[in-house]
């Protein structure tokens, strides 16, 4: 892990990087004309995740920084693997984060014709051909590292045979996999991506746009520097994985009559967390066999699954601009991104109790009415101690009470200051109550406790100075409202899952979720709106999930392990 030594500074402006300097640089040189375009490519094949969002926070964060362009590309060159309904999602998860692509979203498939053109271009310049082998020859003739590569029988084809075989493909002539469209560039070049590489494949699947109209596919290589000259991007920022990618990208370019601006490739360090994988194939793995519920499981870093677990869209651009790019493969602490999600919901989180593991406490001098009933306080609660406009509200108070079973111990260990027989503590918002006495059940569990309250403490205010050392969250048992409370923890143990196997599924953590049923919660709490996020007063922040009522996940708790882990480190 390589994280900037954190100071609590506030993130609100990007730091500077090495392709914002990039940008400046070109800008200053009239490189492109001043002008700055970029554009998020995602593959329609899955759901977007934390990775994805550090490329979307610097492809539509840069454009906007310098007055230009992104736009969102879905890179729909793959149909097997591709639906539509991936394709709404992206645009979808990439508005709740905060960015709007220009209208219409683009498609490597808008281009399918102009590429094809291009590749009769290529042809007809004696740099591409039609090779007949198949898979296994192409991928045996390459050759490898320091092992030269051999010349396919087909690569000296007149353009004219292979403008011809090139047409054919197209109008489906060939069965599936028959032959392939290949650049002629260098079969003994060191870098593997230029020995020849596959531009055109025949392969007769349903294309979710294009339909049953064409038959040969382009491959990524092919369609993607191309897709980015049709549509004016100067600078097309992708991950480190494809700078091998690169030489290839600019030779296809160069050897094109392009219209504009030749774009060009800049690469920077993928996002990882730890803990957790930022790989869609293993994050579709875990929704297919089950592990987690769907693509939107509050413990998967999918973009979803962040939403539901209440992380706010602003602590997530943060936390991208925090950790800047670089060009180093590095992992980032996921208590980073959470003290990020912490400070965010610190300010705009409404505080509200809620009782996880309920202990009844029984005011024994508490008052009742005419009827014998307890009487009914309402007490006056601070909605948002960061927020002077969250207000107050009103919050029943009563004779019967849940507390936490957590605060009370019969025998407090050491450095125990809740409650506990003889013991004082405030109840917040409402009164100071003395521990009396200890029901028990015929096994020796605790049943109830019984307290009395001091009626000059009204408020939780100490009536004569004398100070207690707690103060704990309650709920009315008579107004309590039933809830289920969902608690997470890391999705796998190992900081790297799969570092020590080499299959991240090992180092999964069975007990990543733990659901509890029967939790006791204020009133108010049934007033949440779907998704809002709330803090429950000293157990966390918590999201209302959005379609199931009185169901409640865990964001993040209130510890700042981040500093903790700061702490330890210096
Ligand atoms: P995966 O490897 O998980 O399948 P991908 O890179 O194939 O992801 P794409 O849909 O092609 O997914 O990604 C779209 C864009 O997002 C690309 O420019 C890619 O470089 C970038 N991206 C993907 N994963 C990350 C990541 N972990 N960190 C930063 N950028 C990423
Ligand atoms: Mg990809």
């Amino acid at each position: 892990m390589t994280e900037p030594a954190a100071t609590a500074s506030d993130p609100t402006s990007p730091a500077g990087d090495f392709i914002r300097d990039l940008v400046r640089r070109d800008n200053e040189q009239g490189t492109f004309g001043g002008r700055v375009q970029t554009r998020f490519p995602p593959e329609p094949n899955g759901y977007l995740h934390i990775g994805h969002a550090k490329a979307i926070c610097l492809d539509f964060g840069v454009a906007q920084e310098f007055g230009g362009l992104c736009n969102l590309r879905l890179d729909d060159t793959n149909p097997d693997t591709e639906e539509a309904e991936f394709g709404d999602a992206i645009l979808a998860d990439i508005a709740w984060l905060g960015f709007t692509p220009p209208a219409p979203i683009r498609h490597a498939s808008d281009y399918f014709e102009q590429l094809y053109d291009w590749a009769e271009h290529l042809v007809i310049q004696g740099l591409a051909y039609v090779d007949d082998q198949d898979t296994e020859a192409i991928s045996a003739g390459r050759g490898g590292y320091g092992k030269e590569g051999v010349h396919s029988p087909f690569r000296d084809r007149s353009p004219q045979e292979n403008l011809d075989l090139l047409r054919r493909m197209r109008a489906g002539e060939f069965e599936d996999g028959r032959r392939v469209l290949r650049a002629k560039i260098d079969m003994n070049a060191e870098n593997m991506q230029l020995r020849d590489p596959v531009m055109y494949r025949i392969r007769r699947s349903h294309h979710f746009r294009t339909g049953d109209r064409w038959c040969i596919y382009p491959t990524y290589d092919w369609a993607h520097g191309q897709s980015d000259a049709i549509e004016g991007v100067t600078h097309s920022l992708c991950t480190l994985e494809f700078d091998s990618n690169r030489p290839l990208y600019d030779w296809y370019l160069e050897h094109l009559p392009l219209p504009g601006d030749t774009p060009r490739q800049t690469e920077f360090a993928r996002l990882e967390l730890t803990h957790t994988v930022t790989s869609k194939r293993r994050l579709a793995q875990l929704v297919l066999d089950g592990t987690v519920s769907g693509w939107d499981d509050p413990r998967l870093p999918t973009l979803r699954g962040l939403r539901r677990r209440g992380y706010p869209p602003k602590a997530i651009r943060d936390f991208s601009a925090y950790i800047g790019v670089t060009r180093t493969n590095s992992r980032n602490s996921i208590e980073l991104l959470e003290s990020f999600v912490r400070r965010e919901l610190n300010t705009t989180s409404q505080r509200r109790m809620a009782v996880t593991r309920p202990l009844k406490l029984v005011l024994t001098n508490w008052p009742k009415d005419e009827s014998g009933a307890p009487v009914v306080e309402w007490c006056t609660a601070t909605n948002n101690p960061e927020d002077p406009d969250a207000g107050t509200r009103q919050v029943p108070f009563t004779g019967e009470l849940w507390i936490e079973r957590d605060d009370f111990a019969q025998v407090p260990p050491p450095k125990f200051f809740r409650l506990s027989p003889g013991r004082e503590v405030r109840l917040r918002a409402a009164y100071f109550v003395t521990c009396t006495d200890v029901v028990k059940e015929a096994d020796g569990e605790v049943a109830e406790v019984h307290a009395t309250y001091d009626p000059a403490s009204k408020g939780g205010n100490s009536p004569d100075g004398r100070k207690v050392k707690s103060t704990m969250h309650w709920v009315s048992a008579s107004h309590a409202v039933d809830a289920t409370v969902a608690l997470y923890d890391r999705l796998f143990s190992a900081e790297s899952p799969g570092e020590a196997t080499g299959n991240a599924m090992d180092d999964l953590n069975p007990n990543s979720r733990e659901l509890i049923t029967g939790a006791k919660v204020e009133p108010a709490l049934t007033k949440t709106a779907p998704g809002q996020v709330v803090q429950f007063e000293r157990l966390g922040y918590f999201a209302h999930d959005p379609t199931e009522p009185m169901l409640f996940h865990r964001t993040v708790g209130l510890r700042d392990e981040w500093a903790n882990i700061q702490k330890r480190r210096a």
